[in-house]
């Protein structure tokens, strides 16, 4: 199998090997689009480099043919006299992973190219800026020096000329900086070569090793990327966006990525080559400007724009170059877009048939929606905002403005949320942009790193906000004319592009025309249910709004945190004569009726179930090392010995291994009691009152089927005495539990797997100390993924599997819910409805990723079938 395939040739090969720009290169090819020659270097070779840790076999002469294939085609020689063939070298890896790897430009000039170079163009200034930006690149990329060495030397070189802009300086000023930039490189030990095809051959390694580089890493690791992947390498003719105003270089949208809209959007840098953009150095003017100044050229990329979407059946993100007025594409990929965006976009291009319905639900991220009710700031409320920029990536935030990735990481761990100012992003910022609320810049278009990374992670940004000045050393910055130090709290709007001094009022969003629809579509297609968690009416309230087709559970000891609870709940708890525990009981009722009533009523019709109380004990006790402390200072209040006392008797190493659930219940009946017969009669009132309240109950952390019939023993008289009984249940969440599911799935009518629980026993690993050592796991990649966060088919998985079967075998009528955070989590939803499952059960603003999730669960079921 070849190692190198020409652009025209690879069509048919894929991704995988080629990359996602070596692949939309191949297929522009193919299909006629004006595409400089050139070819790939496949995925593979890149693998067996870092396996073998040499150029693999064969490689060389295959990329000799390839480069020939280029000289055939344009006319031109590599190295070669008068104009010679100067080529980019560019990364792509199979998964977009935006400026991650590094490319090169005008590969293969020399010295004496230039002098070709600039008699066959008649633009001296052109042939050196060309060099010098080689020299800079090859500098970076492959000697590994950094890149403010050659920018210091470049603004050196504009002070000593008087020259404000890069356009200032001539062709000679070029020169002298090129000069300067190869006694830097050697200052350093390091050699620029002056043969082509060395620069080449150690052009392509150093993109075999930017696979390794730190960021390209910490990418791969947020998102999940496999190491093992790797990245294609693509050759491909120079065309030129500097070559004049006749020239110039952009990026575009086929819909704009931030809204969603169908409108070609993008920018346009005149006299630029296409780094320029990309980096975000120089503030690029909107495409829809060309629509004035050059009407030919702005409806040949409309076109263009227009048959790419028809061809890649996707919104597309595209960079193209104009060399003299002819127009040349480098890259087309599926556009980055706000998850707002991608809603609207799916919906469209099924309605305007160019994608299925069915398509459309698999082209929206379904964890991403939660976003969509991203938190925005308060018209009502709303200040006027101090600064405006561009509105790069929607929704807002407030935070403590941090001007640095350190300082992100620094605050953040002390508790904060953070706003990352800076004046531009660049891969360096990578890791404080994964823990910004928002993202601000004083520099870059709408398709600068910062706005494209920050939309790629749903995290609002504001860039381009002209009146932001930083000053690093002093850690200080300006807006407009405010003066403020890193720390103090702005707000920003990503939507509007506004930014604000100190805190701004912030409220909820609505779910869109676009997303119901979508949404809708989805409950056609899926069969798993969807309910949420809640334990207030409000969030029940809430979660139905959102689509939640119930409640799955229902945690009752959330209902006593308030304080005035707390205490009756503590006096239940110590209480050592009947007297008291009867008062406390009676109190509880009270409340426990009241918030029963309440959930059932704002979801009515609609079946809610309830869990027995299941309150790890320390959560309502005082910490017992305070009281001790007091005694040891004599200073215990009268009652409060006799409190200590029992603290002491019930203080545990272990609380989540301890006494609570069920064992709590067994042991202490009378609260188990008094739950159902809160719950029954909130249901009877309701009844009465001429709604349709469905409430059912089950019991926590049970691990034998006797404590599932001990505790039915001591509800059916309670079933009796109000002449209805209601559905009872269990969760599954000990691996015992669901190692003998079929015994108790005889005595219950559902079951609802507790995956936190479930998780964390399975693996032995406590939730509350997890953060000790699953961080560095993750890093490490011991773990490929935090299994506290998304369900480990595995192992967890296994015991569902085992139980749902076993369950169901022996009681046929047996409802199989899931209730754990992995319930709002989109594999893990999926996983789900594999399994058969009857429903899971999310938190409220994450019922839409189980509604989505589960839907493509299906399509994807459907596909393989
Ligand atoms: P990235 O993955 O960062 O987008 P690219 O490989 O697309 O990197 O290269 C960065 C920029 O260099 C692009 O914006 C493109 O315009 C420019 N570029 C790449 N190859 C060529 C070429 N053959 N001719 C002109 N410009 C090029
Ligand atoms: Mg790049
Ligand atoms: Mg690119």
């Amino acid at each position: 199998m070849a190692l190198v395939y020409a652009f025209d040739r690879a069509a048919g090969l894929g991704r995988d090997l080629l990359g996602g720009k070596g692949f939309a290169l191949a297929e522009m090819a193919q299909a006629g689009f004006p595409v400089p020659p050139g070819f790939t270097i496949t995925t593979e070779a890149c693998r067996q480099y870092h396996r073998e840790g040499r150029l693999p076999e064969g490689l060389w002469e295959e990329v000799e043919a390839g480069v020939r294939g280029i000289e055939a085609a344009t006319g031109r020689t590599f190295g070669g006299e008068g104009l010679p063939l100067l080529v980019s070298v560019r990364s792509g890896a199979p998964v977009s992973m935006p400026g991650m790897m590094d490319t090169i430009l005008n590969l293969g000039l020399t010295e004496k190219g230039v002098l070709g170079l600039s008699e066959a163009t008649g633009n001296p200034r052109f042939a050196w800026d060309a060099y010098r930006r080689l020299l800079a690149m090859y500098g970076e990329v492959v000697l590994g020096i950094e890149p403010a060495v050659f920018e210091n030397l470049l603004e050196a070189l504009k002070a000593e000329r008087g020259a404000e802009r890069d356009l200032d300086l001539g062709a000679e000023d070029l020169a002298e900086l090129s000069a300067r930039y190869k006694r830097a490189i050697e200052e350093r030990g390091k050699r620029f070569p002056e043969d082509p095809w060395e620069q080449l051959r150690e052009a392509v390694l150093a993109v075999f090793r930017s696979w390794e580089n730190p960021r390209a890493k910490t990418y791969r690791r947020h998102y999940q990327i496999p190491d093992d992947l790797c990245t294609a390498v693509n050759v491909q003719a120079m065309v030129f966006g500097n070559l004049g105003e006749d020239s110039g270089t952009g990026v575009g949208f086929t819909r704009n990525p931030a809204t969603g809209k169908k409108e070609l959007y993008g920018e346009y840098l005149k006299n630029a080559q296409g780094e320029d953009v990309v980096a975000g150095v120089r503030t690029p003017e909107p495409l829809a400007r060309l629509k004035e100044e050059n009407p030919k050229l702005y409806r040949e990329i409309e076109e263009v724009a227009g048959r790419l979407e028809a061809h890649f059946r996707d919104m597309q993100d595209f960079e193209f170059t104009v060399e003299r007025g002819k127009l040349y594409l480098l890259q087309s990929r599926a556009g980055k877009r706000t998850p707002e965006a991608a809603v609207r976009i799916a919906v469209e291009l099924a309605e305007e048939g160019v994608i299925s319905r069915e398509e459309a639900l698999l082209k929206v991220d379904a964890g991403s929606l939660p976003a969509l009710l991203r938190a925005r700031i308060d018209p009502e409320s709303a200040p006027e905002p101090v600064l405006r920029g561009l509105p790069a990536s929607p929704g807002a935030a407030v935070g403590h403005a941090v001007l640095s990735p350190e300082a992100a990481e620094d605050w953040t761990a002390r508790g904060f949320d953070v706003i990352l100012v800076r004046p531009e992003t660049s891969p360096e910022d990578i890791s404080g942009m994964f823990l910004s609320r928002g993202i601000l810049t004083a520099r870059g278009g709408m398709t600068s790193h910062a706005a494209v990374v920050a939309r790629g992670m749903g995290v609002p940004a504001v860039v381009g906000a002209a009146g932001l000045r930083i000053d690093e050393e002093k850690k200080r910055f300006y807006l407009g004319e405010h003066e403020l130090k890193e720390g103090d709290v702005i707000s920003i709007d990503g939507s509007a592009g506004a930014v604000y001094l100190g805190e701004v009022a912030l409220i909820e969003s609505e779910t869109g025309e676009e997303l119901e629809k979508l949404l809708s579509w989805a409950d056609r297609v899926r069969r798993l249910g969807v309910r949420a968690n809640a334990d207030t009416p409000e969030d029940a309230q809430r979660a139905r709004e959102l689509g939640a087709e119930g409640i799955g559970l229902v945690r009752t000891e959330h209902m006593f945190f308030d304080e005035e609870r707390l205490a009756w709940m503590r006096a239940l708890i110590l209480a050592d004569d009947e007297a008291e525990a009867e008062t406390a009981l009676k109190k509880l009722f009270e409340f426990q009726r009241a918030d029963f009533r309440g959930i059932l009523e704002a979801m009515d019709g609609l079946p809610v179930t309830f869990r027995f109380l299941d309150p790890p004990l320390h959560e309502f006790l005082p910490p017992l090392i305070e009281l001790e402390r007091k005694e040891a200072k004599g200073e215990l209040a009268p009652g409060e010995a006799k409190l200590l006392k029992q603290v002491r008797r019930l203080a545990e190493q272990n609380p989540m291994l301890g006494f609570r659930g069920i064992r709590l219940l067994l042991l202490r009946p009378e609260i188990l009691v008094m739950q159902l017969e809160a719950l029954l009669t909130a249901t009877k009132e309701l009844r009465e009152a001429g709604l349709d309240p469905r409430s059912e109950a089950m019991l926590p952390l049970i691990s034998d089927v006797r404590e599932v019939e001990r505790a039915f023993s001591l509800l059916e008289p309670v079933f009796e005495r109000f002449g209805f009984r209601i559905p009872l249940g269990t969760m599954i969440e000990t691996p015992r539990a669901a190692l003998t599911a079929g015994a108790i799935a005889r005595e219950v009518e559902f079951f609802s797997y507790g995956t936190n629980d479930l998780t964390q026993l399975t693996y032995g690993i406590s939730r509350d100390d997890a953060g000790k050592f699953l961080p560095a796991y993750l890093e490490e990649r011991v773990f490929p993924y935090d299994p506290t966060e998304r369900l480990d088919e595995e192992g967890v998985g296994r015991l569902l599997r085992l139980s749902a079967e076993e369950g169901r075998a022996a009681n046929p009528d047996l409802k199989l819910g899931l209730c754990g955070e992995h319930g709002g989590e989109a594999h893990s939803v999926k996983f789900a409805a594999k399994l058969g499952l009857d429903y899971v059960s999310a938190s409220p603003y994450r019922v839409l990723t189980a509604r989505l999730a589960a839907a493509q669960a299906e399509v994807e079921k459907r596909a393989q079938a």
